[in-house]
């Protein structure tokens, strides 16, 4: 290591700011928020340095660099001529600033760019009111050595209680409720620890369509439940010692039935751990998240959810299809093609009402019952309707017709996977073609 990092505390000190120009303006904004009193001059004189703690030049004459650079290390106060290695005492790292929590990065002044890229890395990674969370374990850090003087003890609490309902409110942006539980932690610190249920939007398959959130639980979860529509690209996003609980579901085919995930749910919590029941898509989008939710609140068990891009979404943008359209269509439904008793049970007539797109999950099976509903309901065959299988998977396949034509075209295509049936003028400005791109001509009889 050629460069020792330390934090240095600049509330009210000095900081001399030699040079005028945008470099010395960027160095300054990271300074006047670490509460230092900036004294700016464009040339140098050694009386410039009395009294200060820290110097940065730039944008000035080259004697008067020179000249700062090597007062300022006779002195010995730090001091950095941006970009200029062999006139710097110190290098300035680049900054993450999620106040009270502060990373910075250096690559040892050889590779600036590297630093920034990273950084970028670790913005994204970091949640973004991390600072929120440090901050409110710092307001209870006098209490928690009162109450928990063992360190070992306090460490297992602070653990528990950052990654739990304290942290997760904290996260939120629910500052008032997250001291309130964290000071209710408090009081029961020698208690079982409480489980919490997260029901997580797992999306429509490829990891990088996640939430950052869906991450972060993903990665601190003791225990994920999962479906069948969940990919495995997903699941290796888990802590790697997470339990993993499969309740597979396919159309016609629960492997476990829902009473039995909603008490398996209501069952680990109470354990005391960290669920993450995961399910493809969006969790409250033909997902029966609700149901679950409703049995976790029944149970009083805490629960939250994270909403993930749902199929319609997924797949829209991946084809180029704008679901809504000024011109187009004022409306987007989402429906199901899943049938009670082997009926369609849809109203027809409001779904043929023209200017909106209809995006039907489960419908691969209804197909003809739902084409030929929707046009004796009065909505034009030649309407533009597609196909689209496993969208936002980065293995998807899409099938272009119409309403009339694309159950006659889709026989035989299907290869089982989720697929999901859009119809609507829209559909006809699909501009994408998919990876494996399929467009059979809607004109031709297969
Ligand atoms: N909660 C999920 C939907 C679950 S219902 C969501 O929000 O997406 C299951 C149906 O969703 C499937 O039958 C299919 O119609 C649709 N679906 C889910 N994932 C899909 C995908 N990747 N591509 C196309 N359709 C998908």
């Amino acid at each position: 290591m050629r460069h020792f990092p330390a934090f240095l505390d600049l509330a009210g000190r000095t900081v001399l700011l030699l040079g005028h120009g945008d470099t010395i303006a960027r160095k300054s904004e990271p300074l006047r928020r670490a509460g230092a009193t900036l004294r700016q001059a464009a040339r140098f004189d050694a009386a410039l340095l009395d009294g200060v703690v820290l110097a940065i030049g730039a944008d000035a004459p080259e004697a008067d660099l020179q000249a700062l650079s090597a007062e300022a290390q006779r002195r010995g106060i730090p001091v950095n001529i941006v970009d200029r290695a062999a006139l710097c005492s110190f290098i300035m790292p680049a900054i993450v600033d999620r106040d009270p929590i502060t990373v910075a990065i250096s690559t040892g002044g050889v590779a600036p760019t590297l630093a920034r890229l990273l950084r970028q890395r670790i913005e994204t990674v970091l949640p973004p009111r991390i600072g929120a969370l440090a901050a409110l374990a710092g307001r209870f850090q006098a209490l928690l050595r009162r109450r928990l003087p063992d360190l070992p003890a306090r460490r297992r609490f602070i653990d528990a209680v950052l990654l739990g309902r304290p942290g997760e409110l904290a996260l939120a942006g629910r500052d008032t409720q997250a001291e309130a539980a964290f000071a209710q932690a408090l009081e029961a610190a020698d208690t079982a620890p409480a489980g919490i249920v997260h029901l997580v939007g797992a999306g429509p398959g490829a990891a990088d369509l996640l939430t950052l959130r869906a991450l972060r639980l993903l990665g601190e979860a003791d225990v994920i439940v999962h479906d069948r529509l969940v990919s495995e690209q997903v699941l290796d996003m888990a802590r790697r010692d997470a339990e993993r609980i499969f309740v597979g579901k396919a159309r016609a085919n629960h492997c476990m039935p829902q009473a039995e995930i909603n008490a398996l749910l209501v069952r680990l919590a109470r354990e005391g751990r960290r669920v993450v029941r995961l399910k493809g898509g969006d969790p409250f989008v033909f997902g029966r998240g609700g149901e679950e939710a409703a049995a976790l609140a029944a149970a009083g068990i805490a629960h939250e959810v994270v909403p993930g891009i749902t199929a319609a979404l997924a797949c829209a943008a991946e084809s180029g299809i704008p679901l809504t359209h000024r011109d187009a269509a004022r409306m987007l439904t989402l429906v199901t093609g899943h049938t009670r008793d082997g009926r369609l049970d849809l109203d027809f007539a409001a779904l043929a009402r023209p200017g909106q797109t209809i995006a039907v999950y489960m419908g691969a099976a209804t197909l003809p019952d739902l084409s030929a509903g929707l046009i004796a309901a009065g909505l034009d065959p030649s309407t533009p309707a597609a196909i689209v299988e496993d969208g936002g998977s980065g293995a998807s396949r899409r099938l272009d017709g119409t309403l009339g034509s694309l159950p006659r075209q889709s026989r035989g295509w299907s290869t089982r996977r989720p697929a999901l049936i859009l119809v609507g003028e829209v559909v006809g400005l699909a501009r994408l073609p998919c990876p494996a791109f399929e467009l059979v001509d809607a004109t031709a009889d297969p």
